[in-house]
């Protein structure tokens, strides 16, 4: 029987019952039986009261998942699970809200660091518990990942459970971040698209403010499975570095758009012109400030290792090409690419750097709020 079928039966057999039997049901079940939907936030673990004879399944798995008869919110959206019993079988509407932690599953490699941040609202106080310190240990308000191994982590705030399910793996020797700055645009976003799903590989955007019309191409960026986050609402040198107070700004605003029209959280960002940037001179020593108080906001923020030279140096697509395959080397590569318009060049060797890459044995990843931040030194 599929699961549609099952509800539809599951659901009559529920309200016939409970006509019939009333409260005597609720307890032959032996769960929330007048629970016929429930609300989670991101990450929350919530036990549902099934009895050990229970089994629990979601009818999707991404949204919400079944750890030990309890059910946790991993991602935004709506589905619903089952409660089989020798009894009978009951359907539970479950909502994921897109605010709380956003982390219920995480992959992390040895030695990166795991922010413990909630979406919108702030819990610095929250007291975080780890099962395995061996394999993963609380250093502050982030996570360390020590061992290869699983542990979750858990924390309770204002009644609610939040649990952070954590696999630490053995980073790979050759490990490739493709990061693309200044999108989404029409003419570049779907053809880059287009290249990283062919090659099954994800890589990660860092978007300037996009236009309304170009929210779809933000959209299936994530529906993809790659990462966004945030250059800055404006890329004007002159106006976003002018204090440390409009920079903030200038990313949170961005943040939270990103938050409100695509229900995605982050906390990866990237300074327009990089941290080692020298167009912020006018304001003496804005970036020695600012590269601090990113990280005092909650952000992680990342430069590059390894240039395309598709915004300057290069001048076509085997100049991409060689400068890219020129500045990889083993450990982790933060390549800078860039989706603004018409950007041929790249559109034109992203195919020939991820085909050498492969097969050089370099893996590409799409970075995690874990991700170890690669930074330049800071010129101003
Ligand atoms: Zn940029």
């Amino acid at each position: 029987m599929n699961k549609r079928m099952k509800r539809i039966i599951a659901t009559s057999f529920t309200v016939a019952a409970f006509a019939l039997l009333g409260g005597i049901f609720s307890r032959e079940i032996a769960c929330n039986a007048e629970e016929t939907s429930i609300t989670l936030q991101l990450g929350e673990l919530y036990d549902i009261g099934a009895g050990d004879n229970a089994v629990v399944t979601s009818d999707n798995n991404k949204i919400v998942s079944i750890v030990d008869g309890k059910i946790h919110g991993l991602s935004h959206g709506k589905t619903a699970i089952t409660i089989d019993t020798d009894e009978g079988s009951k359907v539970i509407d479950i909502t994921v809200k897109k605010s709380g932690f956003p982390y219920g599953e995480i992959t992390m490699y040895k030695g990166e660091r795991l922010p413990l941040c909630f979406t919108e609202f702030k819990h610095k106080d929250a007291k975080w518990k780890t099962s395995n310190k061996k394999v993963a240990k609380l250093s502050g308000s982030e996570i360390v990942a020590k061992k290869v191994g699983k542990a979750t982590a858990k924390c309770t705030i204002n009644g609610k459970t939040y649990a952070c399910h954590i696999k630490v793996k053995k980073a790979p020797k050759k490990l490739v971040y493709l990061t693309f700055d200044d999108g989404p645009t029409r003419s570049s976003t779907p053809k880059i698209l287009k290249i990283l799903k062919k090659n099954n590989v994800k890589a990660t955007f860092f978007e300037i403010n996009p236009a309304k019309a170009d929210y779809d191409l933000t959209k299936k960026i994530i529906k993809s499975g790659h990462t966004l986050a945030v250059h800055g609402y404006s890329h004007n040198y002159n106006y976003i570095y002018a204090s440390e107070s409009r920079y903030k700004n200038n990313i949170t605003k961005l943040q939270k758009l990103f938050f409100k029209k695509f229900g995605v959280w982050t906390v990866l960002t990237r300074f327009p012109g990089g941290s080692s940037n020298m167009v912020s001179r006018f304001n003496r020593g804005i970036m020695t400030r600012l590269t601090k108080s990113v990280k005092k906001w909650g952000y992680k923020y990342f430069d590059w290792n390894v240039s395309s030279a598709d915004a300057g140096g290069a001048k076509n697509p085997k100049q991409v090409y060689k400068s890219v395959k020129r500045g990889l080397h083993a450990g982790e590569n933060v390549v800078l690419m860039h989706d603004f318009a018409n950007n041929y060049k790249t559109i034109n060797a992203l195919n020939k750097v991820i085909k050498y890459g492969k097969k050089h044995g370099y893996v590409f990843k799409a970075m995690t709020a874990a991700t170890t931040e690669i930074h330049h030194g800071v010129n101003n």
